[in-house]
């Protein structure tokens, strides 16, 4: 979990070739305390100074790019969007509350294969969704 200072965010913007702007530092913040929200989330977190939905779709779409936020879309849902990245994590999501849970890789970083992969292919990300009910809704 990222608990990243504005100050580290504003340094994680620039060393991505981003300028750090306060709709950006914003987001960025949103996500360090809330992972796996949408847009419209982040927006409603943000408050009185929010940017519009589609400057967050904005930001959203240069963090994505720049490789600091995950990109998510659990199926019949918006994107949500998370810090943790690289790590080839994936998702378990609760079909009656909507929460989504982080699922640790077996393999560690490292893509995993839960069956045959082709001949040749190389995989460069592996990414399950687990759908059921959390302990909540059970
Ligand atoms: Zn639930
Ligand atoms: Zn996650």
């Amino acid at each position: 979990m990222t608990t990243a200072l504005p100050t580290q965010d504003a340094d994680l913007l620039r060393q991505s070739g981003l300028r750090a702007t306060p709709g950006r530092l914003s987001v960025l913040e949103v996500l360090a305390r809330e992972p796996h929200v949408d847009a419209e989330t982040i927006r409603q977190r943000i408050g009185l100074e929010a940017p519009s939905l589609q400057a967050v779709h904005n930001i959203l779409a240069d963090l994505h790019s720049a490789g600091l936020v995950r990109r998510f879309v659990p199926a019949r849902s918006a994107a949500r969007y998370e810090r943790r990245i690289g790590d080839n994590h994936h998702h378990a999501v609760c079909s009656g509350c909507g929460t989504v849970f982080d699922v640790d890789s077996t393999t560690g970083d490292e893509p995993y294969a839960p069956g045959a992969i082709p001949e040749g292919f190389r995989v460069s990300t592996a990414e399950i969704v687990f759908w059921g009910v959390c302990a909540d809704c059970a």
